[in-house]
């Protein structure tokens, strides 16, 4: 396997969790903060998705997703301060958000040979990044995209956290369908990879009893003691700190 990291010479801080863990925008705004770059690969997923709903295809056909993903014209932007989504000449940035491409991404996600070629664009896109860092963020981005990042976090939520969270976002929909959504699409997602617990190395951040800023906080304190070279514990804290604490 290449080494995203040697092939590309930009370090890759790789951020997985489920729906609703708050993985996007809070790495949107840590690379904000750092000046590093921004990939949201769950945005590739989706744009595929958009497409093949816009195509008429169904989502559910493997072939009639593969015929559109080999002609999937995509383009994404890196920099968090200025985050578009584009297939051809459509933004899709807001379309890709609608709750009928959530419903149909899991299957087009659960194609291998899509995840092949996605993951393959995003090794290319991160190793095209100029800034010193790319913060890339999905569900298999610790384990498989970038399983030698020099930074690995899961950021999870309990499952009732993140579904009154998504709740918020999405206005079309009332609370129960959000969570229900949220529900069936990590059940679907699980069965492709596991986001759900930390492989060996991550890191993970649990944002259950975190606002907005203490997430951003928490997993920016994990990319500082990685980064120094010391290790963190499961929890996020480096182990000296803890001793301190007694
Ligand atoms: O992160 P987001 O919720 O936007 O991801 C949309 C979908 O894309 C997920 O539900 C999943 O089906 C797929 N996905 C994936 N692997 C990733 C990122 C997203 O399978 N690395």
């Amino acid at each position: 396997m290449t080494d995203p990291e040697t092939r590309s010479g930009t370090p890759i801080i790789a951020i997985d969790g489920p729906a609703g863990s708050g993985k996007s925008s809070v790495s949107k705004q840590l690379a904000r903060v750092r000046g590093y770059g921004y990939l949201d690969t769950g945005a590739a997923y989706r744009a595929l998705a958009w497409r093949v709903l816009e195509a008429g295809a169904d989502a559910a056909d493997p072939a009639a997703v593969l015929d559109t993903a080999s002609r999937l014209d995509f383009a994404i932007s890196l920099d968090p301060d200025d985050y578009w989504v584009r297939v051809g000449d459509a933004d899709v940035t807001a379309a890709i958000r609608e709750p009928r491409v959530s419903a149909a991404v899991s299957a087009v996600a659960r194609i291998p040979e899509v995840r092949r070629a996605l993951n393959e664009m995003f090794r290319t896109y991160a190793a095209s990044s100029d800034r010193e860092a790319v913060v890339i963020e999905g569900r298999d981005i610790t384990t498989v995209v970038a399983p030698d990042a020099p930074v690995r976090i899961l950021l999870t939520a309990d499952e009732a956290v993140r579904a009154a969270r998504r709740s918020a976002e999405v206005t079309t929909q009332d609370a129960a369908a959000v969570a229900h959504a949220l529900r069936t699409r990590d059940a679907a997602d699980s069965k492709v990879v596991d986001f759900m617990t930390a492989a060996e190395g991550v890191v993970t951040v649990d944002s259950t009893e975190l606002d907005f800023d203490g997430t951003v906080d928490a997993v920016l304190a994990v990319i500082d003691t990685v980064l120094n070279g010391q290790a963190p514990t499961d929890e996020g804290h480096c182990a000296e700190e803890l001793e301190e604490r007694g």
